[in-house]
């Protein structure tokens, strides 16, 4: 019997389509694995792009980078690509690589439990379903944040939540207001600041903003990135390094000297752009650049000086009927209402129910926080594994590079089930719990631990992210260290 034929079938479940799920089957199906079910809740594929469809939405990191590796888009329309065209290469890479019929839209998956050494799934609409290995692929930023303002069912306009867009709203001509100043905030500000009337920014805390310039790509650049494959390498290579060496490696440093080279960029813009010194003031942020997510924008201040704007550092006091009503007294009337307030970042999974190994539950392994060994696999539960989990690479960069390596690691502990002799495989408790020690501890070097509030940080206020090197990351998750695993015979 040949070697291929001696593999043990493997059923695979993925939880989510989204940019992980979508990539999972991919790659599975690569290495020869055909029992693949995809199951998504919503109606559409995308995940945080089919959610986000707010007027400006962009990726900040380039797109030759928030790209599959093995599938290149020469059309990228520029540097940073708009939400829309990306959710378009989301829906056509998932055609071009037959993994659409995988998917089951609509089906939510409220449990997964562990019991013999198999994981049975079940969904709302009371689909069961059984498998050897479960991807969770669901995302970090998934469930929004709605501020509890007093007032706010009393408003007479529209409110929504930035993940929530209501585009049956009208907004040119009309008044406006943002609330938060988050990535999110800073690109809808930029998109929609010259089309209304009147636009509010609601600030709690001002940006440092990163002055990164967004160029088209001209149709002869386009038709070269068509035309010779090792153009778009070589520009991958460019912007990688540029991410790599002038952001990620950054953060991890609070006193490196690339740091302070973000830090004097994103001075040098607010100083030469915004003429006003009062408003200068307000922008002027009271903490180290980079300590929350790095803003990336080419013109959220020439937006934010535009007549119509203006920037709120009152606090909300309550919201009225015909708007909001700042702790000054001030009523700033709006017929729109949005919250760009965030998500709640340490929802993983959940709200689904998952059971490992003896009834463990994963709200209680979480009870503290989510943690997970090399943000993809937790202590028992066995054949379980995460794409973009908890305490992973979340600077300025790519998400998808980050987990193609989670997904070559994964492929790898999934190896050792196929070959037959092994039927669980888990992560060891004191492995993972010692690896969390080290990581909190690096972690309070990293730039995100030097006084500021933001999504980064856990319930503790340690910031849940890799706070080693980029390299270190592509090295450790090139080969597990078996020692790291215990493994169930068959
Ligand atoms: P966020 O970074 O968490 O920002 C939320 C904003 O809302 C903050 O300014 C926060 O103020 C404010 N806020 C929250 N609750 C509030 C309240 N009750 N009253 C007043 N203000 C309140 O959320 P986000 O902008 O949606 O971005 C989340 C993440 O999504 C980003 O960091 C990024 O990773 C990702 N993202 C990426 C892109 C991209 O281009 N790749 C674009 C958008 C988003 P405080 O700062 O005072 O807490």
């Amino acid at each position: 019997m040949s070697q291929v034929a001696a593999r043990r079938p493997l059923r695979f479940v993925i939880l989510g389509a989204g940019m992980s799920g979508i990539l999972a089957a991919i790659r599975l199906r690569k290495e020869g694995h055909t029992d693949i079910t995809i199951y998504e809740k919503a109606d559409r594929l995308g995940g945080t792009w089919r959610e986000n469809t707010y007027p400006g939405i962009a990726c900040d990191v380039p797109a030759h980078l928030y790209t599959y590796s093995f599938e290149p888009n020469p059309g990228w329309s520029r540097m940073l690509a708009p939400g829309p065209e990306i959710q378009d290469y989301f829906e056509r890479t998932t055609d071009r690589y037959g993994v659409r019929p995988l998917i089951r839209f609509g089906e939510e998956v409220t449990s997964c439990v562990f019991d013999d050494s198999r994981w049975t799934l079940e969904t709302a609409g009371g689909t069961r379903d059984q498998a050897d290995v479960v991807i969770a692929a669901t995302g970090v930023l998934h469930h929004p944040r709605i501020p509890q303002l007093p007032g706010l069912e009393t408003f007479e306009g529209a409110f929504f939540h930035s993940a929530r867009w209501d585009h049956g709203v009208p907004l040119d001509g009309r008044r406006v207001g943002v609330i938060g100043t988050g990535s999110t905030a800073i690109q809808i500000t930029s998109a929609l600041s010259r089309r209304v009337a009147k636009y509010c920014l609601f600030q709690r805390t001002a940006q440092w903003v990163f002055p990164m310039e967004n160029p088209y790509y001209t149709d002869e650049e386009k038709a070269r990135f068509g035309s010779d494959p090792a153009c778009v390498e070589q520009t991958r290579e460019k912007l990688n390094t540029m991410m790599i060496e002038g952001i990620a490696n950054a953060v991890i440093d609070a006193d490196s000297p690339a740091m302070k080279a973000i830090e004097d960029a994103c001075l040098q813009n607010l100083e030469q752009n915004v003429r006003d010194p009062v408003l200068k003031e307000k922008l002027r942020p009271n903490y180290r650049a980079g300590c929350k997510r790095l803003i990336i924008s080419p013109d959220f201040y020439d937006a934010i000086q535009q007549p119509s704007a203006e920037v709120v550092t009152e606090g909300i006091a309550r919201i009225e009927p015909r708007g909001v009503r700042t702790e000054d007294g001030r009523l700033h009337e709006l017929d729109v209402l949005i919250a760009a307030t965030g998500f709640h970042a340490d929802r993983f999974v959940r709200p689904t129910v998952v059971r490992g190994r003896n009834g463990l539950d994963l709200d209680h392994a979480w009870a503290a926080k989510p943690t997970a060994y090399l943000s993809v696999a937790i202590p028992g539960f066995p054949n379980l594994f995460l794409l973009n989990g908890p305490n992973g690479p979340v600077g300025n960069f790519s998400l998808i590079q980050v987990a193609e390596f989670q997904l070559d690691y994964i492929l790898q502990l999934v190896e050792r089930l196929r070959d037959g002799s092994r039927r669980e495989i888990r992560v060891k408790p004191d492995v993972a719990a010692a690896y969390e020690a080290r990581r909190v501890e690096a972690a309070k070097k990293s730039i995100w631990s030097t006084g500021c509030n933001s999504w980064y940080l856990d319930a503790q206020g340690v910031p849940a992210s890799w706070p080693w090197t980029f390299a270190k990351y592509a090295e450790t998750m090139a080969r597990p260290e078996m020692s790291a695993f215990e493994e169930e015979a068959r």
